[in-house]
């Protein structure tokens, strides 16, 4: 019997449910540094699927980002159904530093920002592998200076 492929995502959330005075909740997506033994977180995104509900509570995930001193994102997302495959269009509001606008961006300007916090990781020398990077990371030449 595989138990590999149909596990059940909530089951420790709603066994944590079950038990008085504790409380959770999930982080969405931690964007991290991508080089190997550095790992650093670089933002804190919550994400939803797009329904027009364009709320979501983001306290918490606020709070570790003020901490942390890196930008929290809301993130809606859903199937670009012009490009169609497994594309998403998006509508984006920043939490942290500045509590901004919702904006609707491409898929390609998402990609694109989470890029530059890579780029502005190791630019800024913050990147605890940044000695072994040089051959590993994906930049051009002139980002290098
Ligand atoms: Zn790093």
């Amino acid at each position: 019997m595989r138990h590999t492929k149909h596990f059940d995502k909530n089951l420790y959330n709603r066994w944590h449910r079950r038990f008085d005075n504790i409380a959770m909740v999930d982080i969405d997506q931690v964007e991290c540094c991508q080089i190997k033994g550095c790992w650093q977180p670089l933002a804190l995104v919550e994400t939803a699927y797009d329904t027009g509900n364009y709320y979501k509570t983001t306290t918490i995930t606020k709070w570790l980002g003020e901490k942390a001193n890196i930008p929290v994102w809301l993130v809606f997302y859903k199937k670009d159904e012009i490009v169609g495959g497994d594309s998403l269009t998006f509508k984006v509001r920043q939490i942290y530093p500045i509590y901004g606008d919702l904006k609707a961006i491409s898929e390609a300007e998402w990609v694109s920002y989470l890029r530059n916090l890579q780029h502005k990781h190791y630019l800024e020398k913050h990147c605890d592998k940044k000695d072994e990077i040089r051959t590993t990371y994906p930049v051009s030449n002139k980002d290098i200076k």
